[in-house]
């Protein structure tokens, strides 16, 4: 590693100027967990990197608007760990359990990690599938990006480099939706997916015609991959598993994956398939599960035990 200068502002005005001191020269460091690699196979060679750990309120996870905002620092392990999330978007909770190990969960950060783009990653497809938009702040403003638009190539994004993400907001699902993250992992359980997928499925009241759906896919192309052709199919359909099939066959058309040890391109095309059928059965799994918990009787508060009566004994 070529040497540099480690600075840790506290507040994101400081972030900022210290950018500008140093130009196109700093790089942003959050958990580390990708740009340390990167910097020793000098890929990158940052003369100053500007630490975001000790900048305050970027690492909350709360309800906002019926919604959920998760700060750009926010841990992996946080996210999955989450109490809001594990109640209210179990899916978004699960997909970030998925990535790695314990040891990188517990330093790699929600901005980081959407900012690495890496195709491979789990967070992405899950987030786009949930209409989830980042929220980018420089020295000129504050700019919210939906994250459909926020992947541009392999390991690049249309943030600007004086940009930082201070937060990831999922927007509320409408009623009768269900949501599923699978990732395909033929190898051990902590590597990156051979393909996955996540879908987003609304039903409409009469739970028989799909309303509204979104799908996405991971390590099938040089960035996550939403699959609105795939979409458009099933909008407006009655809900049936050969329509998840069709989507799944048009899903394949939108991808372009690269062979390599995790398999070659034919085979991901058409694992890529396969996990968008999964995904969305999973999907209508998880709208119908909800639907019996809400219809399900709520179970009686205990009754007190009645008071035994002295001396009635028989
Ligand atoms: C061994 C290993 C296995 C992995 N396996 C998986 C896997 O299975 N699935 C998966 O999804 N991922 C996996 N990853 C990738 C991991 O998710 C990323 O390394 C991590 O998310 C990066 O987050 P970070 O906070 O450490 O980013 P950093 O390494 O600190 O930064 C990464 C990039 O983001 C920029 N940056 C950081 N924070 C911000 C911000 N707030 N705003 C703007 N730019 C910022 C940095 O300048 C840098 O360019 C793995 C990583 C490792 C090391």
């Amino acid at each position: 590693m070529i040497p540099f200068e480690y600075r840790t502002p506290k507040s994101l005005k400081e972030v900022h100027a210290t950018l500008q001191e140093f130009g196109s020269d700093a790089k942003l460091i959050a958990g580390g967990t990708a740009l340390v690699i990167m910097m020793k196979q000098r890929l990158v060679r940052p003369t100053c990197l500007v630490s975001l750990r000790s900048v305050r309120g970027l690492n909350g996870i709360e309800m906002k608007n019926g919604g959920i905002s998760i700060g750009g620092l926010a841990t992996h392990r946080a996210v999955e760990t989450s109490p809001v999330l594990r109640r209210r978007l179990p899916m978004l909770a699960e997909t970030y359990h998925h990535v790695a190990t314990l040891r990188v969960r517990n330093m790699a950060t929600v901005g980081g990690g959407l900012a690495h783009a890496d195709p491979n990653q789990d967070p992405p497809p899950s987030l786009i599938a949930l209409g989830a938009t980042v929220k980018a702040i420089s020295a000129n403003g504050t700019r919210v990006i939906p994250l459909d638009e926020f992947f541009k190539d392999y390991y690049e994004t249309i943030l600007n480099p004086d940009e930082i993400i201070s937060e990831v907001i999922v927007p509320k699902l409408p009623p009768n939706s269900g949501a599923a993250y699978i990732k395909f992992l033929p190898r051990t359980a902590d590597d990156y997916a051979t393909v996955s997928a996540a879908a987003v499925l609304t039903l409409d009241k009469t739970r028989k015609t799909i309303a509204d759906v979104r799908i996405a896919l991971g390590s099938v192309g040089v960035t996550p991959i939403r699959a609105r052709a795939a979409e458009d199919l099933l909008r407006g359909q009655p809900v049936k598993t050969e329509a998840f099939a069709e989507a799944g066959e048009k899903a394949k058309e939108a991808v372009d994956p690269v062979s390599d040890f995790r398999g070659s391109a034919a085979y991901k095309k058409d694992m890529a398939g396969v996990f968008v059928r999964r995904a969305l059965e999973k999907a209508l799994t998880d709208i119908r599960q909800q639907a019996r918990a809400k219809a399900a009787p709520k179970p009686k508060p205990a009754k007190k035990k009645a008071a035994k009566k002295k001396g009635t004994r028989r």
